[in-house]
Formats: C-alpha cells, sequence, structure tokens
C-alpha cells in the first residue's frame, strides 16, 4: 500500500516537496485491531496547523511519518470480533491505501443511510463543526440573520442549511468565485451570497444584508471577520471557527483593527473546536441523518483519484479548487 508523509514543515503556502508518497507493505492486524482498505480520504484545511511543530489542540505530524486524517473504508482483515471483515468504518488513520487501526477508534457506519463518503462531510465531521459551531457556540436562534464566510465549502456549506432548517430570517454567504455563487443560491438555498474577489467584503456585505447580521460563522478570519464585526447588530454572536485566510501567513496576523466594536455592541466572540462536542454527537447524527434522507440537506464533493491526488488536493483547499467536501477517492 501507499501512503502520504510529510517530509519537510512548510513555510507559507505547502507545496508539493513538502511530501513524499512512498509504497509499505500491507500491515497486519494485531489483536484488538483491524485492517482497513481505505475507499476515501479526507484532507482538511485543520492538517495545515498540525504541518508546524507547535503544540495546538490536534497534535503536530512527525516529520517523515504518515500524516493523518479522517477516512473510510471496508475492514480487509480482522483481528477484532466486533468488527469482522467486510464492515465499513470511519477512522482517523488516512492518507494511506490501507491502514491498521485499533477497533475502539474506527466507528462502524450505516451506509444504507447514506454513501460511506457522507461519513467524511455531512455526517462527519464538518457537519458536526457547522451543527455545533452554529447551533451552540453562536446559538442561532429562528428568525436570526445569519452570515457565513467560506460558504461554498463543506463546513459553510452545512452551517447555511442548517441554519435555513432552523429558521433563520435570511442566509448569507461569501465564496470565492462567480460559479461558487450560484451554487450557494441555487443548489443550497442561500438567500444572498456574494465573491469576496469582487470588491470590498464590508460592502458587500452590507448590500446583502441592510438591516445588519445577528450571526456570524467565521470560516475566514482577516477581511471578513472585519466586516462581520462592522455589519452585526447588537448582542450579536460570532463563531470563530477557522481564519482560513491567514493559515500560510508567515507572520502573525493582526486581529480585526475594528474589534472595538464587540465592546459597545456587547457583542459574544466565541472559538470552538468540533471535538468539544464529542458526547452530543448521536444527536447530532439523528437530526443530520433525518434531514439527510429527508432531502433538505445535501453538499456537493470535489473528488480526486488516487493517493497520489492526495496531495494536490489539500493543496487546492487553499485556492478553493473544491466545491463542496474536498475527498480523495482510491481504487476499489
Ligand atoms: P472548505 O471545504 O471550506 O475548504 C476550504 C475553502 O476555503 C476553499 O474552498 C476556499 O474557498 C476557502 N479559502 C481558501 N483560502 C481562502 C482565503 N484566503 N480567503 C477566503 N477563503 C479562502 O474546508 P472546511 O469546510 O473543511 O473548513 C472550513 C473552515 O472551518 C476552515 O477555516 C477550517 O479550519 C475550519 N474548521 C474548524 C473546525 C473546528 O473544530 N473549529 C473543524 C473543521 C474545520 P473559496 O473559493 O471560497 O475561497
Amino acid at each position: 500500500g501507499r501512503e502520504v508523509r510529510l517530509v519537510r514543515r512548510p513555510e507559507g503556502a505547502p507545496v508539493a516537496d513538502d511530501f513524499d508518497v512512498v509504497s509499505v507493505p500491507v500491515p497486519t492486524p494485531d489483536a484488538g485491531e483491524v485492517l482497513v482498505r481505505n475507499e476515501y480520504l479526507s484532507v482538511d484545511p485543520y492538517m495545515r496547523g498540525r504541518m508546524i511543530d507547535t503544540k495546538s489542540y490536534a497534535e503536530p505530524y512527525a516529520l517523515g511519518a504518515v500524516m493523518t486524517g479522517g477516512a473510510v473504508g471496508a475492514v480487509v482483515r480482522s483481528a477484532a470480533p466486533e468488527l469482522p471483515s467486510g464492515t465499513t468504518v470511519v477512522h482517523d488513520y488516512g492518507w494511506r491505501e490501507y491502514s491498521r487501526v485499533p477497533a475502539a477508534a474506527a466507528t462502524r457506519i450505516d451506509t444504507t443511510v447514506a454513501p460511506a463518503s457522507a461519513y467524511l462531510g455531512v455526517l462527519g465531521m464538518p457537519g458536526q463543526t457547522a451543527y455545533f459551531g452554529l447551533f451552540d457556540v453562536a446559538a442561532m436562534r429562528p428568525g436570526d440573520t445569519v452570515f457565513i464566510s467560506g460558504a461554498a465549502g463543506a463546513v459553510g456549506g452545512l452551517a447555511g442549511q442548517f441554519a435555513r432548517l432552523r429558521g433563520a430570517r435570511r442566509v448569507i454567504g461569501s465564496a470565492g468565485s462567480p460559479a461558487k455563487v450560484a451554487y450557494l443560491r441555487d443548489e443550497l438555498g442561500f438567500d444572498a451570497a456574494f465573491d469576496y474577489r469582487d470588491g470590498s467584503v464590508r460592502e458587500q456585505l452590507r448590500a446583502a444584508a441592510p438591516d445588519g447580521i445577528d450571526v456570524y460563522f467565521d470560516n475566514v478570519g482577516g477581511d471578513h471577520l472585519r466586516a462581520a464585526l462592522a455589519a452585526i447588530r447588537p448582542f450579536g454572536r460570532i463563531a470563530l471557527c477557522g481564519a482560513i485566510s491567514g493559515y500560510n501567513s508567515t507572520t502573525p496576523q493582526p486581529g480585526p483593527d475594528n474589534l472595538v466594536l464587540a465592546v459597545g455592541k456587547r457583542l459574544n466572540l466565541r472559538g470552538f473546536v468540533v471535538y468539544d462536542f464529542a458526547d452530543r454527537v448521536p444527536e447530532f447524527e439523528a437530526q443530520v441523518g433525518r434531514w439527510l434522507q429527508d432531502g433538505q440537506v445535501w453538499l456537493r464533493e470535489t473528488t480526486v483519484s488516487g493517493v497520489d491526488s492526495a496531495v494536490p488536493a489539500f493543496l487546492g483547499l487553499f485556492d478553493g479548487s473544491n466545491t463542496g467536501k474536498m475527498l480523495v477517492q482510491l481504487a476499489r
């Protein structure tokens, strides 16, 4: 099997030479473990943070070692009776064709509810991030006007649909191309959307939400956060989910220069990590599984093929080459 290793810590934007794809023997599971032949690998922006040697909420990747990340696949050899061969599982030992996984770290998935890839998107970590970020962290309520940046990506596209389903008055999204703006309006049901490359974020947001916003779900940071602080109404709530506009910068990003608005407007800005909500995943699965089965929520997938495409797919997250969830499909 082949696997992707991190061989150099990126400075600024990662490049292909920071990675290596190597062949290794297919491992044999020890007692209590399973061997999974992966069908889909996930590449995610948070992995950029793990490539630097600084302690964060996720451990840094070791140099010369395989990277890890979300993956789904079928158990092909089992030394764990609870997960026999043929079981489809999701796990966090990705970036490789075959993963040896402790049974306790593999979760059985139900591919009659949704295809396996959905467990890396709608029904997986991005879905949980959108759900808990919107409803808990930002405490979105029916009647709120909600603004979401990075809206054509995995988390943002789901957050926007969840807001609509919970009775938002108006859902506004921003993304980086005209095609993505059309996707937000026509496929995901956003009430308004704009291309942040088209001009000032602040002016475009003001035009889309002349009466202001109540909730901002921040995936981007930078100018977007600044614009949201200007547009948000008193007692507004901001979920700080991510700040991808700064992930590849080599100098610390300054905070928004209008942060003081948070004082007079009595804002609540709250950061979060999806794993904080692990004990509430069953609630998430029940609700979002129902929306999915009723056809009320969906998410495009941008799929590339083969483990050699994992690095370009990852790099593409920073160029916006994905619409919806970015996935790597491996040969069956
Ligand atoms: P996405 O599917 O949204 O992919 C990343 C997207 O970011 C790209 O498609 C691109 O879209 C956009 N982007 C890239 N560079 C910039 C930039 N400079 N300015 C504006 N947009 C940019 O990824 P995810 O849905 O997986 O993640 C979305 C966010 O959520 C990230 O910030 C991530 O770190 C965060 N996150 C946080 C978690 C948590 O627990 N707090 C968990 C999971 C994700 P475009 O074409 O529109 O530019």
